[in-house]
C-alpha cells in the first residue's frame, strides 16, 4: 500500500516537473496528432487530449467549408504548431508556397473560425495575391461564423455599433487600386462583405477570377480587370454596395 502511494507520489510529480520547468520552442510541440488534412504538433502540458480532439475535429470542419464555400477540390496537409509563447500561441501553416505565422491567443485556437486555414487553402490552390484587399477580402468571406454568418450583415451591424451613419472609412478603390488595405477589425469586415456582396449580386465564379487576375497583376491594373469581369467600374459598384449596407445614407 505505501509502495503505490509512493508510485503514485513520484508519478504525479515527474507530470508536475515535465509540465512546469520552463519550455524550449523545441520541446514545447512535442506531440503530433494526425487528421486527414492537419499535422497537429502540439504541446501535452499547454493542451489537453480532449482539447486537441475537439480542435482536429474542427479544422476538418473547417477544411471541409474552405473547399465548399470557394469551390476548391483541395486534398493538401496543413501543418499546424500549436505552442505556448507566454500567453499566446503560435500556428505555422506550411504549404506550398513557403510558410504562414499567426500568432493567437488561445481562446482563438479554441474559437477558430477558418481564416488562417483558407489563407493556406487559397495560396495552395489559386495562388497568393498581390493585394492585400483581395486576400484578406477571400479569407474573410471563407470564415465559419456561427454566430453571424452572413459577411454583409456582420459589416452593417459592426458599422452600426461604432458609426451614426453610413461608412467613412478608406473607400475600397483606393484600398484596392493603391493597395492600401485597411487593418482594422472593420476593414477585415467590411472586404469580406464587399466580396460577399460581388458574389451574390454576379456570382462566385467572377470574384474568384478577379483573385486571380489579382495573383499576376499590379494593384493598379485591378481596375480594367474590375470593369471587364463586372460590367461596372470601381467607384460605381463601392456605390452600389454601400447603398446596399445602408439605403437610408447619403452617399457622397
Ligand atoms: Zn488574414
Amino acid at each position: 500500500m505505501l509502495n503505490r502511494i509512493s508510485v503514485i507520489i513520484v508519478l504525479t510529480t515527474l507530470v508536475y516537473i515535465g509540465c512546469t520547468s520552463s519550455p524550449t520552442y523545441e520541446s514545447q510541440y512535442n506531440t503530433i496528432y494526425e487528421t486527414a488534412h492537419f499535422s497537429i504538433n502540439y504541446d501535452e502540458c499547454v493542451f489537453s487530449l480532449n482539447e486537441i480532439n475537439s480542435i482536429a475535429a474542427k479544422k476538418e470542419r473547417l477544411f471541409e467549408y474552405v473547399n465548399t464555400t470557394l469551390n476548391l477540390t483541395s486534398d493538401i496537409k496543413i501543418n499546424t504548431n500549436l505552442y505556448s509563447y507566454g500567453t499566446e500561441y503560435e500556428y505555422v501553416y506550411n504549404n506550398s508556397d513557403g510558410h504562414m505565422k499567426a500568432y493567437k491567443l488561445r481562446y482563438y485556437v479554441m474559437e477558430d473560425n477558418g481564416h488562417e486555414i483558407a489563407h493556406v487553402m487559397i495560396f495552395s490552390e489559386l495562388g497568393r495575391s498581390r493585394n492585400a484587399f483581395m486576400a484578406e477580402g477571400l479569407a474573410v468571406y471563407s470564415e465559419l461564423n456561427l454566430t453571424n454568418p452572413n459577411k454583409i450583415e456582420e459589416f452593417i451591424n459592426y458599422n452600426a455599433l461604432y458609426k451614426q451613419s453610413g461608412d467613412n472609412s478608406t473607400p475600397l478603390s483606393r484600398q484596392i487600386l493603391n493597395n492600401y488595405f485597411d487593418y482594422s477589425y472593420f476593414g477585415y469586415c467590411k472586404a469580406g462583405a464587399f466580396l460577399k456582396y460581388l458574389s451574390v449580386n454576379y456570382g462566385f465564379e467572377n470574384v474568384k477570377a478577379l483573385y486571380i487576375k489579382s495573383i499576376t497583376n499590379e494593384s493598379d491594373s485591378l481596375g480594367s480587370y474590375i470593369e471587364s469581369i463586372f460590367k461596372k467600374n470601381i467607384y460605381v459598384l463601392e456605390k452600389d454596395f454601400f447603398l446596399h449596407c445602408f439605403p437610408d445614407a447619403r452617399y457622397e
